[in-house]
């Protein structure tokens, strides 16, 4: 909503009700340039895979009609960008998903080891088709961050799954947890890599809706460019944080860090110190 002028007419210039109205202008312009950005982007996002579909489902009618080869590999092509588009709008709804939910602070108490198990469990597979082996090393007593389970699932499947996709093949995926002092206590979560890593200049863009370093590789890996924007909105949801490290030629790291859920945490190992 914009700023509207009620009242006696401003004084001057520098009338700070003035300014108010100028600034606030300004951001709302903002906002817009940028809703019609991403409303840009995502449509093209999805408009490539379906010219693409609406393309071959044309060849199929003419010129492949009685050509039985022809005709299964281009319903393998349509498959895969009807897969795709199936990505792209999945991503766009969690992404939406969570930006409603931005107010909401989750408070359950979450165990991270169990979230980090449950996403080396999902992703076994996917790391054993490239050859990788995803190694978890866990907390050593159950930890707990106020949070929300799904989110968090989502957060680490994002992260791990980039290191595989991106990840040197035959290489190793590390899930290292750990505690980081300071004013209040974190939990971290380091997500490692050994692939080609990431030029320092994208660093701090990679959070961004669709920003990829190299749109074409993203793309045959099954990327959609939203994954580190989710992680982004959740980890902010959880008052986290993400930190990118990368050595081009040797790999990446990106490190989670989660405010601790001091009580649960003490309760549990208390309890579990019980005889
Ligand atoms: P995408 O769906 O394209 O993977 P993300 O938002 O998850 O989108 O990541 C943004 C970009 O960051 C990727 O396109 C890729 O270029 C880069 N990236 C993310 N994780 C890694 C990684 N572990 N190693 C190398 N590059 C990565």
């Amino acid at each position: 909503a914009t700023v509207s002028w009620i009242g006696p007419p401003a004084a001057g210039p520098n009338d700070p009700a003035i300014f108010v109205f100028l600034r606030d202008l300004t951001e709302q312009e903002r906002i817009g340039q940028m809703r019609a950005d991403f409303v840009a982007n995502a449509s093209h996002e999805l408009k490539t895979p379906l010219a693409s579909v609406l393309g071959f489902i044309e060849t199929l009618r003419g010129p492949a009609r009685e050509d039985e080869k022809a005709r299964e590999e281009f319903l393998g092509v349509m498959a895969r960008e009807a897969e795709r588009m199936k990505r792209v709008i999945n991503d766009l709804l969690s992404l939406s998903r969570v930006e409603m939910k931005a107010h909401l602070r989750p408070t359950d108490p979450v165990e991270i080891n169990e979230v980090l198990d449950y996403v080396r469990g999902s992703l076994e597979r996917l790391a054993a088709e490239r050859g990788i082996s995803i190694d978890l090393q866990p907390l050593d007593g159950p930890a707990y961050v106020p949070g929300e389970r799904e989110g968090l699932i989502q957060v680490f499947e994002n992260l791990v799954n980039n290191a595989i996709k991106y990840g040197r093949e035959g290489g190793f995926v590390r899930i290292v947890a750990g505690r980081e002092g300071g004013k209040e206590p974190m939990l971290s979560v380091a997500v490692i890599d050994n692939g080609p890593g990431i030029s320092e200049e994208h660093l701090p863009r990679l959070t961004e809706r669709f920003y990829r370093v190299n749109v074409a590789d993203s793309r045959d890996r099954g990327g959609t460019g939203l994954g580190l924007s989710i992680v982004k909105h959740v980890l902010n949801r959880h008052r986290g944080q993400l930190r990118i490290a990368s050595k081009p030629g040797e790999g990446s790291r990106f490190t989670v860090l989660l405010p601790e859920h001091e009580q649960a945490s003490a309760e549990t190992q208390d309890a579990g110190s019980l005889p």
